[in-house]
């Protein structure tokens, strides 16, 4: 779960929830087009969107080689497992909380 602006402003919501994925275990069909986006410190992520819709459908971290990051979203199920870890805390929106037993990371 990610609380920084750029998150924010890419999704439109308040907060960004990814689940990773080493790169040799993701399989990509379809089109995807690409944005180049520098985070809140510099590092550099490359993010593929539908261009259909425009929704983020997966994105690589330049900080993180040979890993994919899927928007939890983008699965559509609500029973996906719940993060287990959260950044970027001071930029959380106050009224943002959670019950969940979640690591803070900042
Ligand atoms: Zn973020």
């Amino acid at each position: 779960m990610c609380h920084c602006l750029a998150c924010q402003q890419r999704t439109g919501s308040v907060f960004g929830v990814q689940a990773r994925w080493p790169s040799e275990r993701v399989t990509v069909g379809g089109q995807a087009h690409a944005y180049v986006r520098t985070g809140d410190e510099g590092g550099r992520a490359t993010f593929r969107f539908c261009p259909t819709c425009g929704a983020t459908v997966y994105y690589e971290l330049e900080a993180l080689p040979g890993v994919v990051a899927v928007p939890v979203g983008a699965f559509a199920d609500p029973n996906f497992p719940p993060p287990e870890r959260s950044i970027y805390g001071e930029r959380r929106h106050p009224w943002v909380t959670t019950t969940l037993a979640i690591e803070e990371l900042d």
